[in-house]
């Protein structure tokens, strides 16, 4: 009988977060025409889109807001729909950008790399999203990500760096396989120099021989050491994390966060799939 109540709780809950994301979609902004400006391979598998919306003189949103495609890859409209995190901070300006990993067999990004070329015409419906930054930054902030999850930090960075907002230490813990999957190495490693208390943790799971700065192994080693180093006594170091990516990960860091003794409130997560 118990078990019975949980399955029909967990349907109940499942079809609330269903109707509520449509329906706040729905209420949302409206579809507009974007317009491809810009294609730049960052890996062989990852590229860089700047979209043009014509129709508005500025498009705005918060860093790590997305934006919904409309893609002709199905009849029914919900079946065209995915979503990309905006990777570009707001600049005053009608042009965002996105980073976007091809999947093998993947209906929507088969079509983007196969067809999406300069000048073509992309549906699209936002800002959409509440994976922003806190209003004020007065704790440590831990980014962890890995590959194109890195795309509403890299907005949110830039947008700490030209904003001045003050902050505690940021950190971008991002993971990926080898140096060839490195998504805005160089330019991260930059913004390190630049910004004080901003420090970028690319961390490879494939490598061995890496130069200084770069990590071995998956993300989780490397926020669990920089926490620990941060410890007074049995203290955990105040600090609100973002977590962004696919499912696997987010939910280990996410597990294991909690485990520490974090509070799920100061855990945000994005999950791309
Ligand atoms: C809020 C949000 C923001 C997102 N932002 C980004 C972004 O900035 N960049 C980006 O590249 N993607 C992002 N995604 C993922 C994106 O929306 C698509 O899911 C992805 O591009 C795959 O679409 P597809 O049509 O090619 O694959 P589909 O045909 O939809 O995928 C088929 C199956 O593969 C699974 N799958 C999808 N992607 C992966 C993956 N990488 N690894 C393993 N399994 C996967 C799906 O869950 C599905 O079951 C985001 C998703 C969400 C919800």
């Amino acid at each position: 009988m118990a078990i019975i109540i949980l399955i029909k709780r967990l349907l109940l809950s499942f079809r609330i977060i269903n109707i509520t994301l449509a329906e706040t979609i729905d209420m949302q902004e409206p579809w507009r025409i974007g317009k491809l400006i810009r294609i730049v391979d960052e890996t062989p598998n990852t590229k860089r889109f700047w979209i043009e919306i014509p129709e508005v003189e500025q498009f705005n949103f918060e860093p790590g807001q997305f934006v919904t495609l409309d893609l002709p890859i199905h009849e029914q409209k919900n079946k065209r729909w995915r979503s990309y995190s905006i990777a570009s901070s707001p600049d005053g300006t009608n042009i965002i950008e996105l980073i976007i990993v091809r999947l093998e067999g993947g209906l929507g990004t088969s079509y983007l790399f196969k067809e999406g070329e300069v000048g073509m015409e992309v549906m699209l419906r936002g800002p959409i999203g509440k994976f922003t930054l806190p209003e004020t930054l007065d704790k440590d902030l831990y980014f962890i990500c890995t590959g194109t999850g890195i795309a509403p930090f890299r907005s949110m960075v830039h947008y700490i760096h030209s904003h001045n907002i003050p902050h505690k230490k940021v950190n971008i813990i991002f993971g990926c396989r080898t140096m060839d999957d490195s998504l805005y190495l160089d330019e991260l490693k930059h913004l390190e120099q630049e910004e004080p208390n901003f420090f970028f943790f690319p961390t490879y799971s494939r490598e061995t021989n890496l130069p200084e700065g770069c990590h071995t192994g998956y993300v989780h080693k490397v926020y669990e050491t920089l926490i620990s180093n941060c410890k007074t006594g049995d203290c955990l170091p105040p600090a609100n994390f973002f977590l962004c990516g696919w499912k696997n990960m987010v939910d280990e860091a996410r597990d294991k966060l909690v485990c520490m003794g974090y509070d799920k409130k100061d855990i945000h997560l994005e999950l791309y799939g």
